[in-house]
C-alpha cells in the first residue's frame, strides 16, 4: 500500500476514535480482560494489553491508532501477563457467524484477488503466477454484499433462536453485534456460561449446527406392517423435534422438481411428492405430513426430513466458541478491512437491521482515490461500481471501503 493511502487511513481512524471516543463502551469487567491491538503499519498485534477504566482504553484507542481492536472473552486475575501467569477465572460463551464460512452463491461476483508484488488483481482464485510481474504472493479479497450479510443474518436469527427456546438464556445476556465486514457475532454473559470448558461449549457447538443429529431419532414412526410413516416431528414440538418440523416444512414449501431431486430421492419417490404437495402442505396445521400420503415411503420422508436438518443447522464458526482465550472485536471499534464499525444491534430488531447504514463511520467529505478493481457494493442508500483501474471521487465511507481492502490508491 501507498504511504499516502497507509498515512490517510490511519489519520481517518485517528479521527474517529477522537471524535467519538465516548461511543466506546469497555466490556464489563474491563479490569480482568486482555486487550489487543492490531497495528496498521506492520500489521502485528499487541497482546496483553490491559486497562483499569474506560478512559484509559479509550486514551489507548486515539494514540496507538489500531486498524483492529479486541478484547478477550476470558476473565483473568492478571490480563498482562502472558498466557501462562494470567490466571483464567472463565469466559463468556461467544458465537461467530462469518459468510466466509458457509457456501454463499456470489463468491465468484465479487471475491478476487490482488497481486502483492506490482498491484494486478483478478476474479475468482489467484493464479499460481502473476502474469504482470512473475510473483507468487497474493491477497484475497471477499466482500461484505448484500447476498452474504442477508445469509449471515439468516444464520444469526437462528442462532438466537436456539440460545432463548433451547437453551433459555434471556435476552438480557445476550449481545447480538455485527462484525463491521461479513458477519455476526453473539455473546452470551453469564454465570452460567463462565466456568464452561472447552470440551462443554465444543458440544454446544455440535447442538447448535445439529452435527450427528438424525432425523429418524426425533419423532418420526413408523408401522412395519404397513411400510408407512405414521407421525412425525411437529411445528409446536420444542427442541430439535420441532426444528426439524420447520426445516422440513420450510424445504418442501420451496422444493423443486430440481431441489428434490438433489437430495437423491428417486423419480419414482419424488411423483407422490409433487403430486400431493397441496395436500401435503395443508397437512402441517393438523399433525403433519408424515401419514398422509399412502404412496411416499418413511426412506422418503427419513431423507427429507435430513434436509430439514441441514436447513436448520446454525452455519457457526466453530473453532471460534470453543476457544476459552478467544480475542473478540470491541463493539464501535474500527474494522480494518472496511473502515466500517463493529455495531450492536437490539435482539427484537435483527429483521429491520441495515448493516450497510448503521456501521458506517465515516460520514463526511469526498476523497479522490484510483481504483485498481472492485465489484459492486451499497454504502448507506449509494450504490458504488463496480470499478477497474479507474480515478473517481468517493464519499469517504465508500472511498475508505476500497483502500482498507487495499483496491484503491489516494490520489491528489
Ligand atoms: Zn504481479
Ligand atoms: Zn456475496
Amino acid at each position: 500500500m501507498s504511504s499516502l493511502s497507509q498515512s490517510f487511513i490511519q489519520e481517518r481512524f485517528a479521527d474517529y476514535y477522537k471524535e467519538n471516543s465516548l461511543s466506546i463502551m469497555p466490556p464489563s469487567s474491563l479490569k480482568r480482560r486482555e486487550f489487543g491491538f492490531l497495528l496498521l503499519e506492520k500489521k502485528v498485534m499487541l497482546r496483553h494489553q490491559s486497562f483499569l477504566d474506560a478512559e484509559r482504553l479509550r486514551a489507548a484507542l486515539f494514540n496507538v491508532v489500531p486498524s483492529d481492536v479486541y478484547y478477550s472473552s476470558a476473565y483473568y486475575e492478571r490480563p498482562e501477563e502472558d498466557m501462562r501467569n494470567k490466571g483464567w477465572l472463565g469466559a463468556d460463551l461467544v458465537f461467530d457467524i462469518d459468510a466466509d464460512h458457509f457456501p454463499t452463491p456470489c463468491p465468484t461476483v465479487h471475491d478476487f484477488w490482488v497481486c502483492t508484488g506490482c498491484g494486478a488483481s483478478g476474479k475468482g482464485q489467484h493464479p499460481q503466477k502473476c502474469s504482470s510481474c512473475g510473483g507468487t504472493k497474493f491477497k484475497e479479497k471477499s466482500w461484505p454484499c448484500e447476498t452474504c450479510l442477508a445469509a449471515a443474518k439468516a444464520e444469526l436469527i437462528k442462532l438466537v433462536d436456539v440460545l432463548m427456546e433451547d437453551f433459555g438464556f434471556s435476552s438480557k445476556v445476550l449481545t447480538v453485534a455485527f462484525s463491521g465486514h461479513r458477519g455476526y457475532h453473539v455473546h452470551v454473559e453469564s454465570e452460567l456460561v463462565w466456568e464452561l470448558d472447552s470440551l462443554a461449549r465444543k458440544e454446544i457447538v455440535d447442538y447448535v449446527m445439529g452435527i450427528g443429529l438424525e432425523a429418524e431419532f426425533h419423532g418420526l414412526g413408523r408401522s412395519l406392517s404397513l411400510d408407512r410413516m405414521l407421525a412425525g416431528p411437529d411445528l409446536n414440538d420444542r427442541g430439535w423435534r420441532g426444528r426439524v418440523a420447520k426445516g422440513t416444512y420450510d424445504f418442501l414449501s420451496a422444493a423443486s422438481e430440481e431441489d428434490l431431486m438433489k437430495t437423491g430421492l428417486k423419480p419414482q419417490q419424488i411423483k407422490p411428492l409433487l403430486a400431493y404437495s397441496d395436500e401435503i402442505m395443508e397437512s402441517w396445521d393438523t399433525k403433519g405430513p408424515w401419514g398422509v400420503v399412502k404412496g411416499i415411503s418413511p426412506e422418503t420422508w427419513k431423507t427429507i426430513a435430513q434436509y430439514g436438518v441441514e436447513k436448520q443447522s446454525v452455519k457457526i464458526d466453530t473453532v471460534v466458541t470453543p476457544d476459552i482465550n478467544r480475542l473478540i472485536r470491541l463493539s464501535n471499534s474500527l474494522h480494518g478491512k472496511t473502515g466500517l464499525k463493529k455495531v450492536e444491534l437490539p435482539i427484537t430488531g435483527i429483521e429491520d437491521f441495515d448493516p450497510l447504514k448503521t456501521a458506517v463511520a465515516f460520514k463526511s467529505g469526498e476523497v479522490n482515490v484510483h481504483v485498481s478493481e472492485a465489484p459492486q457494493f451499497r454504502m448507506e442508500d449509494e450504490t458504488f461500481g463496480p470499478f477497474k483501474r479507474q480515478k473517481i471521487e468517493l464519499p469517504t465511507a465508500a472511498a475508505m471501503m476500497l483502500l482498507c481492502k487495499g483496491v484503491a490508491k489516494v490520489v491528489q
